[in-house]
């Protein structure tokens, strides 16, 4: 969840965060739902977070104390999981609405996350482009 947080400050250095503010301000109805702007955003800092844990694993390779534990990203991927829009709404209300999206839905999440980790490519977290999502 830190590495998501990371991804967050990678989205902002970059000026994507900024780009989707404005298009929200033109047009909000784009920034809502479950492949509204908010939810591609969120779901790239999935995949920013995935490519953070790559190149931790990498680094690993070659300094022990930097490795990944095995089960590491099993644990990464449940949080992505338990996160998901439609798992936390199921918790609380005991119903799923995918209007009501702002982050993904935990497939979608741990999609993207795995797309970053495996890849290790920034140029795959182009949730933007992604259809579907
Ligand atoms: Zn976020």
């Amino acid at each position: 969840m830190i590495a998501h947080e990371v991804g967050h400050h990678v989205q902002n250095e970059l000026g994507i965060s900024s780009q989707v503010r404005k298009l929200e301000q033109e047009d909000p109805d784009a920034g809502k739902g479950e492949d509204g702007l908010s939810v591609r955003l969120e779901l790239q800092a999935d995949c920013l977070a995935g490519i953070w844990a790559h190149s931790r694993y990498e680094r690993g390779q070659a300094d022990p104390t930097k490795r990944l534990e095995d089960g590491d990203i099993d644990e990464a991927l449940d949080a992505a999981e338990a996160v998901g829009d439609d798992s936390i709404q199921k918790a609380s209300t005991g119903r799923v609405n995918p209007e009501g999206f702002t982050h993904g839905s935990a497939k979608q999440r741990k999609k993207w996350f795995k797309v970053g980790y495996d890849s290790g490519d920034s140029d795959k977290c182009d949730t933007f482009s992604a259809d579907p999502l």
